[in-house]
């Protein structure tokens, strides 16, 4: 069974979608599903609005939970964040916990300011700094999620990750990743764009090359339109850069059976 292991429900402030949905979707198109929902604790523009009620998620979502639905969370990584960042893991059941980044330096990478003064090489390379510092500060997760997030959001003529801009810095973090033994995401949010698909080809197929083997998949939906949203083709790049597509069910890693 083929998973999608990110997506947004009821816990989440900016999804409107359901647990009752994402089942349905789910159930629909004979896929597995784990919901992640926001965890940013401290987010730099609404220090409250990314963090949920983790009893409570557990109270009313457990009875959905089943081989098919896991129950997880999007842990949104800054360096002020990390010692409680990693207690989550420890502190609650989780199947998955994936690892965002989603702030630079206490910016928002969603917003345009975020990248004032900068040419695009010099966002990507604090992203990536930034990423590291992160990665050294967090070991509670399972899937370093969407590395092309800030794609959706910078506002260059350029807008992918080209791995010739920074190789060192990109083969620093997929080798962390490999040495801590991580997972890393093939997020299909952007995959509708073949430049997106091609420039994330080139990554994936390097963080293979430097000993990465594992992926995870994941629409990050929002709506319940977009539950298992083109996971064919993240499965397509998966097998092209040789990496093996898996999920995480009680924190263990699992490989998806088609
Ligand atoms: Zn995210
Ligand atoms: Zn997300």
């Amino acid at each position: 069974m083929i998973f999608d292991t990110h997506m947004h429900c009821q816990y989440s402030i900016d999804s409107k979608m359901s647990a009752e949905e994402a089942k349905a979707a789910a159930l629909q198109q004979n896929l597995g599903i784990i919901i992640t929902e926001h965890w940013d604790e401290d987010y730099p523009t609404n220090p409250e609005a990314f963090v949920f009620d983790i009893e409570d998620y557990f109270k009313q979502l457990g009875p959905y939970r089943s081989k098919k639905l896991l129950l997880g969370i999007e842990v949104g990584m800054q360096e002020e964040t990390a010692a409680n960042d990693n207690l989550l893991g420890r502190k609650y059941p989780f199947d998955f916990i994936l690892g965002s980044m989603h702030c630079v330096n206490r910016r928002d990478l969603y917003e345009e300011k975020t990248y004032a003064g900068k040419t695009k090489q010099e966002a990507v390379e604090e992203f990536l700094l930034a990423t590291l510092a992160n990665l050294k500060l967090h070991d509670n997760f399972d899937s370093f999620a969407h590395i092309d997030y800030m794609c959706r959001y910078m506002p260059y003529d350029d807008k992918e990750l080209v791995y010739a801009e920074a190789p060192e810095l990109f083969d620093e973090v997929f080798k962390l990743l490999v040495t801590m033994d991580k997972a890393i995401e093939i997020n299909t949010r952007r995959l509708d764009s073949s430049d997106a698909v091609n420039s994330l080809l080139v990554l994936y197929k390097r963080f293979r090359e430097l000993g990465g083997r594992y992926v995870t998949l994941g629409s990050d939906a929002h709506y319940k339109e977009h539950v298992g949203r083109r996971l064919d083709i993240a499965r397509e790049i998966a097998e092209v850069a040789g990496l093996v597509p898996v999920y995480f069910e009680q924190r263990k890693m699992q490989r998806m059976i088609f």
